[in-house]
């Protein structure tokens, strides 16, 4: 017969007098250790849409939606809890740090459909004035050029979107017309291309 070691026998005393190491969830609620990634949430003030984490996510629970057509076109950002595996990627690779953060929530067992495990947020989207290409969320442009701080004006849709923003100028309506991109344009928020062309035409 083999006897147990002085150390599982000093465990199992401890467990006589203390109790079980394990916890009582469900019947008692439980608190995960602070180190543990429980279910992330979308912060709509800190995301700027620029969906870095989508691009990361090992899940594919993360996804994207863009709709152009509309008064306001918007990118949609959407997680589904009931395929995320709680890596911690999308927090990790998020440029604003705070768009997207893991809570210590674990218990999400539910009876509903499972569309109620789901998040998701809206992004206004720049077009560019000639094309109608979509550039980028509004907030993510908005990002960029307050983290560039004066280098913002070598670009000048960044330096158009500022002034705009400081109501110096007026930021071009979104787009109603077509190309061919004009000279007059290089005063809109232009995609790169138009951009060169306006450029060229000038
Ligand atoms: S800001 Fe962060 S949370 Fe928002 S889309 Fe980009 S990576 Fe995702
Ligand atoms: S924690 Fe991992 S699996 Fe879940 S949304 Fe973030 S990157 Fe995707």
């Amino acid at each position: 017969m083999r006897y147990p070691k002085l150390r599982e026998l000093k465990e199992a005393i401890r467990a006589l007098i203390k109790g079980p190491y394990t916890a009582k969830f469900p019947y008692e609620p439980h608190v995960p250790a602070k180190a543990f990634r429980g279910r992330p949430y979308f912060y709509e003030k800190d995301c700027i849409g620029c969906a870095a984490c989508v691009e990361v996510c090992p899940a594919k629970c993360l996804s994207f939606e863009d709709k152009a057509e509309g008064a306001t076109p918007k990118r949609t950002l959407k997680i589904r809890l009931d395929m995320c595996i709680c890596c911690g990627q999308c927090q990790l690779n998020c440029p604003t740090e705070k768009g997207i953060i893991l809570s210590n929530e674990f218990d999400l067992a539910t009876t509903e459909k499972r569309d109620v495990l789901q998040q998701s947020i809206e992004k206004e989207l720049f077009l560019c004035g000639g094309c109608q290409e979509i550039i980028a969320p509004r907030d993510q442009i908005d990002w960029v050029a307050r983290k560039l701080g004066p280098l913002a004006f070598a670009n000048t849709s960044l330096m158009l979107y500022f002034f705009g923003e400081k109501s110096l100028a007026e930021i071009a309506p979104q787009p109603s017309k077509m190309p061919p991109v004009l000279r007059s344009d290089r005063f809109q928020i232009l995609c790169p291309r138009c951009r060169r062309q306006a450029v060229l035409k000038s």
